[in-house]
């Protein structure tokens, strides 16, 4: 599932194709990718209007249009890629929206499981609440400090690799890079998210940040789905230290890597790297 780095990786590789582009056509091929609105009235409140910036928030792709008029809001659920082509380019094989540009390009939203979404916030029209508006601070901003973490922590029984799995909590980390990040950290996944000292929560601030920016660098991590605009992999798999390590050797102690499954999520860690005993420091 694409988190933070691969939606930041789209988001820059689209801003450097699409932004002053014109919107001439949009197309739907299953209905549900299109959330809380018709495609007749999406269609009518985003054609004819110029694509001013392309933006990330969480794991939300954001196209602003006309510098605020409206805006396209991409999720990419399980499997969805938006792909840059030239109109007569052969075809892919899961498109479900065709966002058609006045250039003769176009952007194909492909998305085998169909679990990714399309908002739109337009003007003219009641907005529903959208998604974007409700998640909690980004990771990679200078705000995101450890003591806003502590704050959102606060007193949370809950195991903390949920809780960073929370978007309200913080947004745009999944599956990959809470376990990346845990085992950086050297915290175990179930511990209680209230009880992280303030040198753990630093550590853990210092390492979603790290894990994140290498990533992006890498240009995202690639199991089955997931492609850049142009359909190609990123290359973060060759990165990972515990994510779907299940019985190889940890990389800082030779323990075996272990699973466990946390909020109905698998979780990866290293047993002695990250005991569920506080470390005293580190
Ligand atoms: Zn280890």
């Amino acid at each position: 599932m694409p988190e933070l780095p691969e939606v930041e990786t789209m988001v820059r590789d689209l801003a450097d194709r699409v932004v002053d582009a014109r919107i001439s056509g949009f197309d739907l091929f299953w209905p549900r990718t299109l959330a809380l609105a018709d495609v007749d009235s999406a269609r009518s409140a985003i054609v004819g209007l110029r694509i001013s910036a392309v933006n990330r928030r969480g794991k939300f792709a954001l196209f602003e249009l006309e510098c605020g008029q409206a805006t396209l809001g991409l999720h990419r659920g399980m499997t969805g890629s938006i792909f840059f082509r030239a109109v007569d380019d052969p075809p892919d094989r899961f498109v479900r929206a065709v966002i058609a540009l006045e250039d003769g390009f176009e952007l194909r939203f492909d998305d085998a499981r169909k679990f990714g979404r399309i908002f739109l916030r337009s003007s003219n029209a009641s907005s529903p609440r959208l998604p974007w508006l409700l998640l909690g601070p980004e990771p990679l901003d200078r705000n995101f400090t450890h003591t806003v973490l502590a704050s959102r922590l606060h007193g949370r029984t809950g195991a903390i690799k949920p809780a960073l799995l929370n978007q309200a909590i913080v947004a745009g980390l999944g599956n990959i890079y809470t376990d990346e990040a845990l085992f950086r950290a050297r915290i175990h996944p179930a511990r209680p998210a209230g009880s992280l000292t303030p040198e753990e929560t630093k550590r853990l601030v210092r390492s979603i940040r790290h894990v994140l920016k290498s990533s992006i660098e890498a240009r995202g991590t690639t199991f089955s789905s997931y492609r850049d605009i142009n359909g190609r992999t990123g290359s973060n798999r060759d990165r990972l230290q515990v994510f779907q390590r299940t019985g190889s050797a940890c990389m800082r102690c030779r323990t075996e890597i272990s699973r466990i499954v946390l909020g109905g999520r698998s979780t990866h860690f290293c047993p002695a790297c990250q005991p569920l005993e506080p470390l005293a420091s580190n």
